[in-house]
């Protein structure tokens, strides 16, 4: 490639979003992962892209929102540069309700209604979904979607080839350059520093094969069951702070399918056809860090995506483009690196 105007180091959700919307406004991107695309955290099976509740409103829950709103264009956008699916849809998220919790329903309902312009949060008989087999009533929210981790990493890798940009395990940094190495670039940053930046939680995840794709994703007694457009369903996550492999599956995830067996009939006899781990980026804030690079002069940084990841990546990328290629920061002051400092 003769000029690159644009490095970014690692092709997870985050550096590929971001190479993407770069390369759509015109500018040459190089993407440089030394382990491949979708080698850590954005290479597995789950794809929840779910909003946080509707209420006690803050920069990061409205972010999220924005960027959920965003994400049906933007990954609209990279099929048709790709020719690829990603798995994308906004076929929503069910919730059971237990009657104790009807009031609050009803206030995070009206929530919704202030602060979710366009998308709803209401309570539901569950014999609407009856592919669930809930009992009673449920949280019914438009607004979560679903994308398929693995074919959207490779749907943008196409996107970018396709766009002219450049998807590669080594080369040259050139241009302005772009950290989104995960929790290696977290990790990497807090040696020798007196506070931890940042670091990695581990997650383990599984796969099954049952045909669900036309049910709203359902997130029961903290499991995320996803029904995938392919005819898997994905279950997620274990989350571990302490860990030695990052790669493992153990008895942690037999136990999280044995409570999705328990608790959703159609997993009841369907097979597991895959199990993954991966360790989520995760900063001291917990909150993505975005912007000026804090120690490297002149470069830039993008992590901290941790459980939320998929559904930032159109607003982080969003953001990152408008400060790497236009100078102008429209970044939440709560994600600005200084904040996990
Ligand atoms: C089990 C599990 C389930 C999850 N479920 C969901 C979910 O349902 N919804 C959701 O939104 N999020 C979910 N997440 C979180 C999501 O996966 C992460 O937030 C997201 O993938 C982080 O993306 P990233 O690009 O920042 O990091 P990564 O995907 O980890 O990418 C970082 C990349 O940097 C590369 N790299 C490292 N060092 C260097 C270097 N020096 N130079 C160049 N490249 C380098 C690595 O090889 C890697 O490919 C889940 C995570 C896990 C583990």
């Amino acid at each position: 490639m003769a000029s690159v105007d644009v490095t970014v180091l690692g092709a997870g959700i985050f550096g590929l979003s971001i190479a993407w919307e770069c390369a759509r406004r015109g500018a040459k991107v190089r993407v440089i992962d030394p382990h491949g695309p979708g080698a850590g955290a954005s290479g597995g099976v789950v794809g929840a892209l779910a909003p946080h509740v509707p209420e006690q409103w803050n920069a990061k829950k409205a972010f999220q929102f924005n960027s959920l709103v965003a994400a049906e264009a933007f990954f609209r956008g990279v099929e048709a540069a790709s020719d690829l699916s990603t798995g994308y849809a906004r076929s929503g998220r069910v919730q059971p309700l237990a009657p104790e919790g009807r009031a609050l329903a009803e206030v995070r309902a009206a929530g919704a209604r202030a602060l979710w312009p366009g998308f709803a949060w209401r309570i539901e008989t569950a014999s609407r979904f009856p592919g669930w087999h809930l009992p009673g009533e449920v949280v019914f929210d438009d607004l979560s979607a679903r994308l398929h981790p693995r074919r959207a990493t490779a749907a943008l890798v196409a996107a970018l080839r396709a766009a002219g940009s450049e998807v590669t395990a080594d080369a040259p940094l050139q241009g302005r350059v772009i950290h989104s190495t995960g929790h290696h670039g977290l990790i990497q940053m807090s040696q020798g520093r007196a506070r931890a930046f940042g670091g990695g939680v581990k997650g383990q995840s599984a796969l099954f094969a049952a045909d669900l794709r036309d049910l709203p994703q359902l997130y029961i007694d903290a499991l995320h069951i996803i029904p995938h457009a392919d005819g898997t369903t994905a279950l997620g996550s274990t989350s571990e702070n302490d860990w030695s492999d990052p790669t493992i599956c153990d008895g942690q995830l037999d136990t999280l399918i044995m409570r999705a067996r328990d608790l959703v009939p159609p997993l009841r006899d369907a097979p597991v056809i895959d199990r993954w781990a991966g360790i989520r980026p995760r900063a001291r804030s917990r909150a993505p860090v975005l912007g000026v690079h804090p120690f490297r002069a002149g470069e830039f940084i993008a992590n901290g995506g941790f459980k939320i990841g998929f559904g930032m990546a159109p607003g982080v990328a969003r953001v990152m483009a408008d400060l790497v290629l236009d100078g102008r920061d429209d970044i939440p002051a709560a994600f600005h690196p200084d904040t996990c400092l």
